[in-house]
Order: structure tokens, then C-alpha cells, then sequence
């Protein structure tokens, strides 16, 4: 696999080559897909290993008493070493195999609200957040008596880190907040952000999953308690993600679900419960899309993430000046550190009818409020539309994206 050219440049030609889904028509226009930061498209090395694995049989796992049970249980724990690797965990014991971000998040909220947040306790999480990361707090908040309090953010969508000074109380018991944003891009100075709460033994979990496609993540180095992923985010199956947390917490921490697997020994008197990382996967998992997730990142990690966060914020850069070139466009979200995410509004457009007319010139983007409905009341916006880069979109891309806005802004 050669992916960069003799000056280090992506090469991405060659890169669009394994994804041959890109080159279709939708319409009878060219696919412009421009709505990464919502799924990502995957390249054929993990199509092909998942069908492989569809068309030889899988075994279940953890049960290996005969060939195919022992080929899935190797294949799939292998995935647990090659995210440890990718995020440089200390020990494997601290991934957790989950369907995606939100359910580590939930994982979170429950095992460590459960044993952790208790009366008159408080949560912190910031006013950037995707659902996903506000209402498991919530709801723990409301089982359990405690208060959920927020980091706002200014109008550019900075996150104002100072007032955790403020915020953070002998009662604040976790912490936890987007590494970046899906709807305004900004990139979070979580370490500034872990350094304080540190400061109060105060753990905090960073949601990842706009980050890890996007910029190398060492898990030591940020000195993070956990932090969430979804595997489709990061060009691998859906249903697949992880959770890292440190295992000094992770073995504190209450089983999330019970079931399979999850258990030492169960008698209807008591239940002693399997060790880690077991104790938190009951059930059995999405096998093969594992497998597949273990491909995607070993692509990804080939191609190298620096060379991709160069690449996907000079895209960025671009595209930012020449969508500000079209009348009436309003960015919302003009952080100096951002990546690979730009939300807009038009004057006039509603956002719902920019991305109905795009589609039908051949450009997928986002519209709406993103998951993250506390962004657009801080704008007083009804949603917006969303286009976000990836390493396999090209110059091209966005100049036929802006040709199409030119287009259809022309028609309001
Ligand atoms: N957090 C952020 C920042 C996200 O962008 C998303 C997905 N849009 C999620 C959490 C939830 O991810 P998933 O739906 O894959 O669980």
C-alpha cells in the first residue's frame, strides 16, 4: 500500500482507488461526499476482509472448541491489541469492545455514575456536547440527585476553559467533554481541561469521536480516564467503537450489562463477574464488524494520521475561503483551532433546502441540528447545514461543492 507520493504529499489517487464506492453517480451527477463527520464511507481492504469472513464462517467467540470459534476469537481479540496500539493504552484489559460512542458513554454513566455520583454530586460536561454525551449524564443526574453543570463556549465557539475554575466544586465527581465538536469543529484543549480537574483527583472522559480519524490520540500522554470512539467514524463497520478507560477505574466501576460472558459464576444466591475486559462485554459482540474495525484502523495508521490532519486542514482552509465567497454564508463555528467540520447558514436558505437542492446536484452534506440541539439555541438557529472533509476528498470536491452553493443560493 504506497499512499504518499516521494514529498510525503497523501497521495490521494491512489487512495481513492480503495474506495471505489466515491466514484459513482447519484442523479447522473458525481458523488460528492461531503458528510464525514456523519459516517464515513470504508475502503474495500475492509470490505474485504469482512466478506472473507462471511464467506469462510465465524465461530462464536471466547468458546473455542473447534477450528472456526478459535479463528474469530484470535481475529477479534487481535482488534482489542490493534486498538491498544492505535491509542497506546497501557494494558489491552482497558479497551472495551462497544457499539460505538454513545454506548461507551452510557457505559460510563451507569458503571462509574453507579459507584461514583451520588446526592447533591455534580457532573461536568460542556455546552458543545452531542446528545450522546449529555443525556447519559442526565439521566444518571436524575437517578441519583446530582447536578449536571456546563462549560459554555463564546461565539466562536471556543470552549471557555476558565470558568471550570469556576465550576468545579469538592462535589464534582467526572468530567467530560468532546475532544472536537461535530457541529462547530473546534478542537478542545483537553489537556489544559484533564490538567485542572487532575488538579482535584477529578477523572474526565473525552468523546473521541470526532478526533480519533483525524489526530493521533496517545492515551498516556493525555493522561485522559477514558475516552470513547465509534468504528464507522473511522472508516470501519457501524455498530463497532470502543471505550478506553484506566484500569484502575474500570475495575471500580459497576458492570454495565449482564449476560454471557460478563460472569465468573452464576447461581441464583450471587454472581461473581468476569475480569476485565469482559466484566463490560456481555453478549456476543459484532464479531466480524470487529474484524473489520481492525482493518480500518490498520489502513488509517498506514496512511499515517499527521499526513491526514495536514491534508484534511489545508481541505479545510480551502474550502472555508471559498464557501465565505458565496453571498449571504455564515459560518457558525470560527474557532481558530478547528478541524475538518464546517456548519454554516445562508441568509436566506433554510438549511434543510441548501442540502435538498445540493443533494440533488450530487453533494452530500448534513443538515439540522446535528445531535447537538444546545449549539443551536446558543445561536438562536433553527440547525444548519454541514460539510466535513476527509483524506479522500480532493480540491475538486469542494470546487464543485461551492459551484453548487453559487448555484443554488442563486434561486432565494
Ligand atoms: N459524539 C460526537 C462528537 C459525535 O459526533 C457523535 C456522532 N455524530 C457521537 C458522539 C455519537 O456517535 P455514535 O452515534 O457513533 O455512537
Amino acid at each position: 500500500m504506497i499512499h504518499c507520493t516521494e514529498d510525503m504529499a497523501l497521495d490521494i489517487q491512489t487512495i481513492r482507488k480503495d474506495f471505489p464506492v466515491l466514484d459513482q453517480k447519484v442523479y447522473n451527477k458525481p458523488l460528492v461526499y461531503l458528510d464525514n463527520a456523519a459516517t464515513t464511507q470504508r475502503p474495500i481492504q475492509v470490505e474485504e476482509v469482512v466478506s472473507q469472513y462471511y464467506h469462510n464462517g465465524t465461530g462464536n467467540i471466547h468458546r473455542a472448541s473447534h477450528f472456526l470459534s478459535d479463528k474469530s476469537t484470535m481475529a477479534f481479540e487481535n482488534c482489542r491489541d490493534i486498538i491498544q496500539n492505535f491509542l497506546n493504552a497501557k494494558h489491552r484489559e482497558e479497551i472495551i469492545f462497544t457499539k460505538g460512542t454513545t454506548e461507551a458513554i452510557n457505559l460510563v454513566a451507569q458503571g462509574f455514575g453507579e459507584v461514583f455520583v451520588g446526592e447533591g454530586d455534580e457532573v461536568i460536561v460542556s455546552e458543545m456536547e452531542h446528545h450522546s454525551n449529555i443525556v447519559p449524564w442526565q439521566l444518571l443526574c436524575d437517578r441519583n440527585n446530582a447536578t449536571l453543570k456546563v462549560i459554555p463556549f463564546d461565539d466562536n465557539g471556543v470552549l471557555m476553559v476558565d470558568k471550570l475554575d469556576e465550576l468545579i466544586t469538592e462535589k464534582t465527581k467526572i468530567i467530560s467533554v468532546t475532544y472536537i465538536s461535530n457541529v462547530l469543529g473546534t478542537i478542545n484543549p483537553v489537556r489544559e481541561i484533564i490538567a485542572k480537574a487532575h488538579q482535584h483527583s477529578i477523572p474526565v472522559m473525552i468523546d473521541a469521536a470526532q478526533a480519533v480519524q483525524h489526530t493521533p490520540i496517545d492515551v498516556q500522554e493525555l493522561d485522559c480516564d477514558f475516552l470513547a470512539f465509534s468504528g464507522h467514524k473511522i472508516y470501519g463497520p457501524t455498530g463497532t467503537g470502543a471505550l478506553y478507560g484506566k484500569k484502575e477505574w474500570l475495575e471500580k466501576m459497576k458492570p454495565y450489562q449482564g449476560g454471557g460472558e460478563m460472569i465468573e459464576r452464576v447461581s441464583f444466591k450471587e454472581t461473581s463477574f468476569n475480569q476485565l475486559p469482559y466484566k463490560f462485554e456481555a453478549g456476543t459482540p459484532n464479531i466480524i464488524g470487529f474484524i473489520g474495525l481492525a482493518e480500518a484502523i490498520k489502513y488509517v495508521t498506514a496512511i499515517g494520521l499527521e499526513a491526514i490532519a495536514a491534508y484534511e486542514e489545508e481541505l479545510l482552509h480551502y474550502a472555508t475561503s471559498e464557501l465565505l465567497k458565496v453571498d449571504g454564508i455564515r459560518i457558525i463555528g470560527t474557532s481558530p483551532n478547528k478541524s475538518s467540520v464546517i456548519s454554516f447558514i445562508h441568509e436566506k436558505a433554510h438549511h434543510y433546502d441548501l442540502g435538498m437542492l445540493l443533494d440533488k446536484l450530487g453533494i452530500a452534506i448534513r443538515t439540522g441540528r446535528h445531535c447537538a440541539d444546545p449549539i443551536a439555541d446558543h445561536f438562536d438557529i433553527s440547525g444548519s447545514a454541514r460539510a466535513s472533509v476527509s483524506f479522500y476528498n480532493t480540491k475538486e470536491d469542494i470546487d464543485l461543492f461551492i459551484a453548487a452553493m453559487k448555484r443554488v443560493v442563486q434561486m432565494f
